[in-house]
């Protein structure tokens, strides 16, 4: 809960977010378990026009430098980068950390959300857009909310990347559907190059470990 929102009373879109979100829930009781999106979520803020030109540039450039990792002791196919949405200027990228940390939660966007949050010092990045080579996890998706971020674009989507290890099949665009925060979610975007990651030779040995009982 975002330190600013008060607990109580809640307010009429919160009621009517409540109440959406309790019929959705029902609703998937007898769909088993899935729900279809009505439709895309405006953003409340002032995210820039979207320019699919830049956003392929900066997902290969994200996937380039992610690649690097390759060559190191813990490759990892997930990166993540925050840029300011209207001015472009990058504010933080970081890759998967979960082996290098010992942090379970460290995954590609939590970790340059953290990092971006305290180069800030602030606990919201509204006004940001994530860039990450995969859709994000459920985890992952649920703390660009609470960021507040204004758009995330992904390149791989959720169901290649779950071809390879394990993965919570709950979509980006469905985490923001049962929220009441406005966040757009674009992808995929340069899906296929950033599947290279993940099929990348040293990538599929560590795959193999990752996936292994003891690891
Ligand atoms: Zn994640």
């Amino acid at each position: 809960m975002r330190q600013s929102e008060p607990a109580l009373p809640l307010d009429a879109s919160r009621r009517a977010f409540l109440r959406s979100a309790s019929l959705a829930a029902t609703a998937s009781m007898f769909s088993g378990g899935h729900i279809t999106l009505a439709g895309p979520h405006p953003a409340a803020n002032t995210a820039s026009p979207v320019e699919p030109a830049l956003d392929a540039k900066r997902m290969r450039e994200l996937a380039a430098w992610t690649g690097l990792t390759m060559q190191t002791p813990n490759p990892v196919p997930y990166g993540a980068e925050v840029f300011h949405s209207k001015t472009g200027e990058r504010l933080m990228r970081a890759t998967n950390a979960v082996r290098k940390e010992n942090d379970p939660s460290a995954h590609g966007e939590v970790h340059a959300i953290r990092l971006a949050c305290s180069k800030l010092g602030s606990y919201s990045l509204s006004g940001y857009t994530l860039y990450t080579t995969c859709e994000p996890c459920p985890m992952c998706m649920a703390c660009a909310l609470w960021a507040g971020l204004d758009r995330v674009v992904y390149g791989a989507t959720l169901a290649a990347s779950a071809r390879f290890g394990h993965q919570i099949m709950i979509s980006a665009a469905e985490v923001v559907k049962r929220s009441d925060i406005s966040c757009v979610v674009d992808g995929p975007v340069e899906r296929d190059f950033c599947l290279t990651l993940f099929t990348n030779p040293n990538m599929q040995k560590a795959f193999k470990k990752w996936n292994s009982p003891k690891h």
